[in-house]
């Protein structure tokens, strides 16, 4: 057989990769068209027709409520911001506990933090990757208030279940879907499967606005906190007769017109590059599914899979090598694999040191709080293996990539698992760093 590239025989492939670009003329115009009306933003912070922004804001709102089929969508200057909004909405507070996947970007649940409520881990499922209503229960006590559950790389988690559980228990349910705009569960969209819903639109998710974020729900109140959260709240509260209180300390977090302008051109455009994307991963799927001890992405039955990623289940039992060496020796052929999406959020100084806000370890040292949380090694091993040993992610399928550049990377793959045993003891070159995904993990 073939040298492998690490040992000195030659790459599979010298070409960089695809770079996936969203944008053209359409936003080109978009752009133009908002600087020709000298309008950049339309927002006032004071409770007037203003209070809800410009007519671009607007204008992609109401398309944002009709592509989804939501009553209200309410965009944001990120999904970090629509997070925090949603949590705040929500009505989460110091001494409440918020659900959470520890496999996620952090936003997922510093925006609890944002509230001096406290993040708790529930570990996710093996093949899918995401939180599910069995790991959640795990975690309920009478401190939950709320879960923030996550569409990892795109994949729906199983909402239905989760919104049952919640019910029961009386928990609001905050569904962050900023990779998996466009993906369906059940025939319905990822985003409108909870209480509130988050979209990102930053500049490597799948339709982009430079920063931006959208959140949704179908409950008016919710709308309202949410308007009122992102704009400057304890400015409007009186002007508006808003009844309760709670959590209105308010932000700016309003969208600009030229990034409303640009959402409107990229929304037009989420069925063709996600139709795209699905094309090129079932098209590498198939390529990988014979090659011994790699797993292409699961698909639950009855799911649009967004593909923000592409995840590789590793056995490396069956390979014989590590992980590590295995996915150097597959970057050395020329083919950008990165070792794992990111570690379980746990992990971060953040938790390990439980210190957030002030020197004095709010909040989680609140008297008011009465539960005791745990950020140990261990407490999600599922998640933990993720990160350590099972999977590997590239962001190869996207509407710049070719079926050639998709033979590359199944190329690549077939060579070292058939090489794999020339690598024995080459163990330890991996570089941490090369371990978190080019641009996926911020
Ligand atoms: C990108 C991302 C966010 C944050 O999005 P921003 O718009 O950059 O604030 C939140 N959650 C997940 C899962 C993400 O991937």
């Amino acid at each position: 057989m073939s040298l492998l590239a690490i040992l000195g025989g030659s790459p599979i492939r010298t070409t960089p990769f695809p770079v996936y670009s969203t944008l053209g003329d359409e936003e080109k115009r978009a752009v133009m068209g908002v600087l020709d009306s000298g309008n950049l933003s339309g927002f006032l912070g004071t409770w007037s027709p203003q209070f809800f922004g410009g007519p671009q804001v607007r204008q992609l709102e109401d398309e944002w409520q009709q592509y989804f089929d939501v009553t209200y969508a309410v965009t944001m200057n990120s999904a970090t911001s629509a997070l925090c909004a949603a949590v705040g909405a929500a009505g989460v507070g110091p001494g409440d506990e918020v659900i959470v996947s520890p496999i996620t970007m952090t936003a997922s649940a510093s925006a609890a933090l944002a509230y001096g409520a406290i993040p708790v881990f529930a570990d996710i499922d093996a093949e899918t990757f995401n939180i599910t209503a069995k790991t959640i229960e795990e975690r309920i006590t009478p401190q939950t208030r709320a879960i923030v559950a996550v569409d990892i790389l795109g994949h729906p988690a199983d909402m239905d279940e989760i919104m049952a559980l919640a019910e029961k228990h009386d928990l609001v349910v905050i569904e962050d879907a900023a990779q998996a705009p466009g993906a369906t569960y059940k025939g319905r969209f990822a985003g409108t499967l909870a209480h509130i819903g988050v979209f990102s639109l930053n500049y490597h998710k799948t339709i982009h606005t430079g920063e931006g974020g959208v959140a949704v729900t179908d409950d008016a109140e919710f709308a309202e906190r949410l308007q009122l959260i992102r704009n400057h709240a304890e400015a409007v509260v009186e002007g508006k007769r808003t009844t309760s209180l709670v959590n209105m300390v308010g932000f700016n977090y309003r969208m600009t017109e030229i990034e409303a302008a640009i959402g409107s051109a990229q929304l037009k455009k989420l069925d063709g590059l996600l139709n795209s994307r699905i094309a090129a991963a079932d098209y590498l799927s198939q390529r990988i599914s014979g090659i011994p001890g790699l797993l292409p992405p699961l698909v639950k039955p009855d799911v649009k899979h967004g593909y923000y990623l592409y995840a590789i289940r590793y056995d490396a039992n069956e390979i014989g090598i590590s992980r590590e060496t295995f996915a150097e020796a597959v970057r050395a052929e020329g083919v950008p694999l990165a070792t794992s999406y990111a570690p379980p959020l746990y992990y971060m100084p953040l938790y390990q040191n439980r210190i957030a806000f002030g020197e004095h370890g709010f909040p989680f040292t609140y008297e008011g709080y009465k539960g005791s949380v745990s950020y140990e090694r261990g407490i999600c091993p599922v998640a933990e293996r993720m990160w350590e040993s099972d999977v590997m992610v590239g962001n190869f399928c996207h509407a710049a990539v070719e079926t050639t550049d998709l033979d590359d990377v199944a190329s690549a793959l077939e060579k070292v698992v058939s090489e794999a045993r020339t690598l024995g003891g080459h163990g330890a070159l991996a570089v941490d760093a090369s371990r978190m995904v080019e641009n996926g993990a911020a």
